[in-house]
């Protein structure tokens, strides 16, 4: 253990679409939240305390030191995405074209992507697990961000790796069916069970919609269950957040 503050255990990626692009993401080192999500929980919709999720979110607010608050959703693992500010935050991604809004996806083992316009002039967040990866996310995603084929690179955030995430048939199968390319995917697992890679998968979906700047998908969140929340492994437990935004 250290004694520094724990927020300098959040993870900046390196990782730089445009000079006006920020990035953090943050850990569950921390004392605030108490067991079962112990740590730094973001997640209103784990059964924490809505005022401790509130204070927790104020401190990544005070942390990031932007202008505004950083824009949350309540995620449903569809394909809806919204503008910062909306006020129906029933959505799976987020994007702005305003300066200092960052914007927010909580995981704890889906994938979570930012994406940004390479000249500067939007980003956004977008929570892909299997459902919504199969569903078409990513693409609604790019296609909101460059409605005119503008450039688009992406960077894919921490979540469950190939070897820590066994699916059956009933998650592969529909993926097969969409793209039969998805099957490089999969690695058999003997019993009718895979292993999904949800880094492989959502590159090549990104790269079908026009996205050939891909980066990051090296962190495993059930692999590194000290510095992340893994739903599979604790089950109930907490979300970190990936936050993206520019700076004017
Ligand atoms: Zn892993």
């Amino acid at each position: 253990m250290t004694d520094k503050p724990f927020h300098e255990n959040w993870i900046t990626p390196d990782w730089a679409p445009h000079a006006n692009v920020r990035v953090r993401v943050t850990t569950r080192h921390g004392d605030h939240s108490p067991p079962p999500w112990r740590g730094f929980n973001l997640g209103a919709n784990c059964d924490d305390d809505p005022r401790r999720v509130e204070q927790a979110r104020h401190h990544v607010h005070e942390i990031l030191g932007t202008a505004r608050a950083p824009a949350w959703l309540r995620q449903v693992h569809g394909t809806r995405i919204i503008e910062a500010g909306d006020q129906d935050t029933d959505a799976d991604g987020i994007f702005t074209h305003a300066p200092q809004t960052p914007c927010a996806v909580l995981t704890a083992d889906c994938l979570p992507v930012l994406m940004a316009r390479t000249d500067g002039s939007a980003v956004g967040a977008f929570h892909a697990g299997w459902r919504g990866l199969l569903d078409g996310i990513l693409e609604a995603g790019v296609a909101t961000l460059a409605p005119s084929g503008e450039n688009v690179s992406a960077w894919l955030g921490p979540a469950i790796c190939r070897k820590c995430y066994q699916v059956d048939a009933a998650v592969r199968d529909p993926f097969l069916l969409r793209d039969p390319r998805a099957a490089a995917g999969f690695t058999e697992d003997g019993d009718g069970r895979w292993r999904m890679d949800l880094f492989f998968l959502a590159q090549q979906r990104l790269a079908a919609a026009g996205v050939q700047a891909v980066e990051g998908g090296a962190l495993c969140t059930h692999c590194h269950q000290d510095a992340f929340y893994s739903y599979r492994h604790e089950g109930q437990t907490g979300r970190f957040a990936s936050l993206i935004w520019l700076t004017n």
